[in-house]
């Protein structure tokens, strides 16, 4: 299991359901409920914290929470830092 408390806050009353949000996230934690014409965020311990997903929103409804502590942002960061290595080795 990895040790995260990433966070990815909606507000749900000024969405207004376009969609941008769940194609623009590339790595499929935003799912899409076509009953409600909603975002679903699911797995956001595989959030890659590119904030596509809050950039893009036209409502601003999304806010995206990286948990810097966390074992999954040590390892986001290590597949893209130069060199940095070592900085986040336990
Ligand atoms: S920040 Fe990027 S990876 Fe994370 S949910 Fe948003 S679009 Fe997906
Ligand atoms: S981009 Fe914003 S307004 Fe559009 S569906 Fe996603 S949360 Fe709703």
């Amino acid at each position: 299991m990895i040790d995260t408390n990433h966070k990815i806050e909606f507000n749900p009353e000024a969405c207004i359901g376009c969609q941008i949000c769940y194609k623009a996230c590339f790595v499929d934690v935003i799912r899409w409920d076509e009953e409600n014409r909603r975002p679903v965020f699911q797995y956001v311990e595989d959030c890659e914290h590119c904030e596509y997903c809050e950039a893009k929103c036209p409502k601003g409804c999304i806010r995206v929470i990286p948990d810097y502590s966390s074992q999954s942002f040590r390892q986001t960061f290590n597949r893209y830092s130069k060199g940095s290595r070592e900085l986040w080795e336990d």
